[in-house]
């Protein structure tokens, strides 16, 4: 059983507490009796995505458990020992896995082929298997709002589908499902939220640089210039990823199933 020691208030605080809240309870995300796989990689996201499921667990009418699952991916440099020292003081049930997906990467990638996706595979791999290892039957992800409508605008820019994330979804092993309990939380409130809580967050030590994802920074930019003019993009976006009129496409198979 948990005991963490961390107790959060403020304004910040709050808020993604409340928002995560109506996020678990729109998709019962959470129910009684589950074990919960947190996977945390020692960004801001997952340590914030984790004190608070934490800090909902201690106040819910239901019971929960929930394990950190940490992924050394084998890049030199990556300071698994700070997250391990952080998930200890604080308490949480954790499992600290060493691998060498670095290795693997570089001996197996194919020239032309995505790093980024295929250690992103061989990592999911280790996820799957530890939390089954750990009894857990769900896996939680830190991805949030910004996460969720920048993916909806890359598929519809530069793959011609329209499709974002699940926030709730059985993985692909068919055995976890697999939460996104962030999704109504914005990016900057996490940024700010992890500094004011002086989390102690580490690099991937990968020799990629997550910003030299151009389409996704281009992403980034111009939601960055059309709230400006329209201050509530970002919640039209996500709102629209839930309240989708299947008439008004031009989705063939969908359009014959919708009277
Ligand atoms: S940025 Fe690095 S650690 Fe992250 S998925 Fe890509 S290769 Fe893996």
């Amino acid at each position: 059983m948990i005991q963490c020691m961390a107790v959060f208030s403020g304004r910040l605080y709050r808020k993604i507490k409340r928002l995560t809240g109506r996020a678990i309870g729109d998709f019962n995300l959470i129910e009684d009796g589950d074990h919960i796989a947190v996977a945390v990689s020692g960004g801001k996201d997952s340590y914030t995505l984790l004190h608070i499921l934490d800090a909902l667990r201690r106040r819910a009418p239901i019971s929960y458990r929930l394990t950190a699952i940490n992924i050394d991916a084998g890049y030199p440099g990556y300071r698994a020992d700070i997250i391990e020292e952080h998930l200890r003081e604080n308490g949480f049930a954790c499992r600290m896995v060493a691998t060498d997906c670095a290795g693997i990467i570089r001996e197996k990638l194919r020239p032309g082929s995505s790093m980024c996706a295929f250690c992103s595979r061989l990592r999911r791999g280790v996820l799957y298997t530890e939390a089954q290892a750990a009894g857990c039957n769900k896996i939680a992800l830190g991805h949030h709002l910004d996460d969720f409508i920048e993916t909806l605008l890359l598929n519809q820019f530069f793959v011609g589908t329209i499709a974002a994330m699940s926030a709730s979804m059985l993985a692909d092993n068919g055995i976890h499902m697999v939460i996104r309990p962030l999704v109504y939380v914005e990016e900057k409130d996490i940024a700010a939220f992890s500094a004011e809580q002086n989390f102690p967050v580490v690099s991937c030590a990968c020799p990629i640089d997550v910003r030299t994802d151009v389409n996704r920074r281009r992403m980034k930019e111009l939601l960055a210039r059309l709230q400006q003019e329209i201050p509530d993009i970002k919640y039209s976006l996500i709102s629209s990823l839930g309240n989708v009129q299947p008439r008004h496409l031009l989705d063939k198979a969908l359009s014959r199933s919708v009277p």
